[in-house]
């Protein structure tokens, strides 16, 4: 073993920045297809010793010394940077024999051999209702087989982050990092949930019946939800060839121009190798970013791309002259999509539809009515997984925590069956799904806000993007709930959501 470097804080900062560029890159050559073998591990291997312990404790203690402020703010997001490393290179091996094992295994489907992974995307296209219901439960069962892993997985990292943090308590130890009560989120999401129910039936029914005709079941299957997402029946109006276009005028119209935009590096093309999936690598924010997406036909493309493109704008737009920290780390999610909903909130406004498809007002305002039934859905799913994480977590340090919960909470938010035994394919790291939870509350307040300020037109003006500016400006380093507070609300006043979940 050679020497252990401990680094000072600027030259861990400097440092970190080099290890991101390259794994940024690294991970992005892979995804569009430029590579087909990742030299991942041994990029890790190359920057070892920036999540040693003795870094680690060697960051602790600058931060204990530095007075309260952006120092220390600066301080506590390196060393929970270091922190998160430490476990994932100790974790590191176990995760990817888990995820090695999931992508070799194999399901039958009418004489066909498929991944798992192929299965799933494939639920989204087969047009047949009966086919999807054979497919999902034979790949549910499949995927369910991996449990006891996953569940071991699960434990071992979380005992490992316990020791490393010094915070036995999962959902303490998150809330410190967040800066924010889930309770208390909680609370709100369970309020916005319930009373917006009324106005989801209604939508719920509609497009059930839209999207999945007369044969569904009363309560359908979470099989058909990767289906209702891509609102087939709408893909003739929102075709592959179109979504590039519409979306950068979309985005020209509040006043940016992604191609001539020098930070962000556009990748828009259909390569067989390159991962349909829309992304954005921040790989050395503001000047180095990649916005990424590759069209498959549908309104999906046209959110996806909105979508990223609102998170690509937002690192491209932080003020150079803020340290890397606060171009590039931040504590949670929750900041930065804010502006990604907010792009993507333009495809719910009906004239949007008019606009750039030629629809009638009638047709706009169906398909605008389509992507807020997603939206409240999503919402819904989001609210009930947050809710019985919560209750998992409080119970596993006394019995391991265990499904219990997880079906009948996703059940009946969603009107959409969910099987308990998928809970631990369904969990995310770290609440992931507060965070989300949060930017919905805060782009419908930004949403409110503009139009309040500029109208119902706030989609189209540029000046909304000379305020969205000013927010990007300020990189990664505000909380969410500052940005209630610089637009006039309580973090928790869910008034403007409940009018987007239509209620
Ligand atoms: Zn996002």
């Amino acid at each position: 073993m050679s020497v252990t470097a401990v680094r000072t804080p600027a030259e861990y900062e400097s440092q970190l920045r080099r290890y991101l560029y390259d794994r940024s890159e690294e991970g992005r050559a892979v995804r569009v297809g430029e590579k087909e073998v990742s030299e991942r591990a041994e990029i890790v291997a190359r920057y070892r010793d920036l999540f040693s312990r003795e870094q680690l404790g060697a960051l602790r203690a600058a931060e204990e010394n530095a007075s309260a402020g952006d120092e220390r703010e600066r301080l506590y997001r390196l060393r929970k940077t270091c922190e998160a490393g430490v476990v994932s290179a100790e974790m590191a091996e176990r995760e990817d024999a888990l995820e090695n094992a999931v992508l070799a295994a194999r399901i039958d489907f009418k004489g066909e051999e498929l991944p798992i992974r192929s299965a799933q995307a494939k639920l989204a296209v087969l047009a047949e209702y009966r086919e999807r219901e054979d497919l999902g439960e034979v790949t549910a069962d499949r995927s369910a087989e991996f449990n006891d892993e996953r569940l071991e997985v699960l434990r071992t990292g979380e005992e490992l982050e316990a020791e490393v943090s010094g915070e036995p308590d999962m959902v303490a130890r998150n809330e410190e990092e967040k800066g924010v009560s889930l309770r208390e989120l909680e609370a709100a999401l369970a309020q916005a949930s319930e009373r917006s129910t009324a106005a989801y039936v209604l939508l719920r029914d509609r497009w059930f019946e839209r999207l999945l005709g007369p044969e569904r079941e009363h309560v359908p299957s979470s099989y058909h939800v990767a289906y209702l997402r891509r609102l087939s029946p709408l893909a003739s109006t929102y075709t592959k060839d179109r979504a590039v276009e519409v979306c950068i005028d979309t985005v020209k119209r509040l006043g940016f121009d992604l191609e001539s935009e020098p930070n962000i590096r556009l990748d828009l093309d259909d390569r067989p190798q390159k991962s349909p999936r829309a992304c954005v690598i921040p790989s050395d924010p503001p000047s180095v970013v990649h916005l990424i997406t590759r069209a498959q036909g549908g309104l999906h493309d046209y959110q996806a791309f909105l979508h990223e493109a609102g998170h690509a704008l937002h690192y491209a737009g932080c003020d150079p002259e803020l340290p890397y920290t606060f171009r590039n780390i931040s504590r949670d999610h929750a900041l930065t999509e804010i502006y990604s909903y907010i792009l993507e909130a333009i495809t719910r406004e009906p004239e949007w539809h008019a606009h750039y498809f030629g629809l009638s007002d009638e047709e706009a305002v169906r398909n605008a009515e389509a992507t807020t039934f997603l939206e409240a859905l999503l919402f819904r799913r989001y609210t009930a997984k947050l809710r019985f994480e919560l209750d998992y977590w409080a119970r596993f340090n006394e019995n391991g925590g265990g499904p219990e919960g997880y079906e009948e909470r996703l059940t009946e938010a969603t009107g959409i069956r969910y099987r308990a035994d998928a809970y631990l394919a369904d969990m995310d790291g770290g609440f992931y799904s507060a965070d989300y939870l949060r930017a919905w509350i805060r782009s419908a307040q930004l949403r409110a806000y503009l139009v309040r300020e500029l109208g119902e037109n706030w989609w189209r003006s540029a000046e909304t993007g000379e305020r969205l500016r000013a927010l990007f400006a300020e990189g990664t380093r505000p909380s969410s709930e500052e940005i209630a507070s610089r637009l006039g609300y309580q973090p928790l006043d869910i008034g403007p959501l409940l009018h987007e979940l239509g209620a």
